[in-house]
């Protein structure tokens, strides 16, 4: 099974919604096979946001993801990457699809609830840059029968 990283942003904290968030993932049947709160700074928003320090929302959006500490995850699942993406929906809240994580519970582009990997590659770059290996949990829940047929698993 695959594994993906996930932000519960400081508009999650601020607006109280860490448990809306994660009873989401919970009741999809995603294992959390990580979970920590930390304050982010410059130097790992800088690496984690590489894609985007040109653009003219970088600064404000740098400034945002430090307003509050933040609870980081790493959630497991098959297909899990493709999966979480599709359940948190599009990047600006606004369009994002009713029923999704931003479109349900966010107005903005920028303050939009949650930071999910976007590929394999990526999600094992960031559970590295944020998880110490032994901060990480190799388990398996005894309800795995239920969620899995044995072929998937
Ligand atoms: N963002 C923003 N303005 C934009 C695009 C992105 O403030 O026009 C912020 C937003 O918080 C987003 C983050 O930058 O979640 C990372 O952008 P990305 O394109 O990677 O979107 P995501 O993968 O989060 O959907
Ligand atoms: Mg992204």
């Amino acid at each position: 099974m695959e594994q993906t990283f996930i932000i519960l942003k400081p508009s999650t904290i601020n607006r109280s919604l860490v448990g809306d968030v994660i009873t989401r993932f919970q009741r999809k049947g995603l294992i959390i096979a990580g979970i920590k709160m930390m304050q982010l700074d410059e130097k790992i928003l800088r690496e984690h946001y590489a894609h985007l320090v040109d653009r003219p929302f970088f600064p404000t959006l740098v400034k945002s993801m430090m307003a509050t500490p933040v609870i980081v995850m790493v959630l497991r699942g098959k297909d899990v990457v493709s999966v979480v993406r599709s359940m948190v929906g599009a990047t600006n809240c606004r369009n994002a699809a009713p029923g999704t994580i931003r479109g349900d519970f966010g107005m903005s582009g920028q303050e939009n609830i949650v930071h999910a990997s976007d590929s394999n590659e990526n999600a094992a770059i960031e559970v590295a840059r944020f998880f110490r290996p032994e901060e990480i949990f190799d388990y398996t829940p005894v309800t795995l029968p239920s969620l899995y047929a044995p072929d998937e698993r």
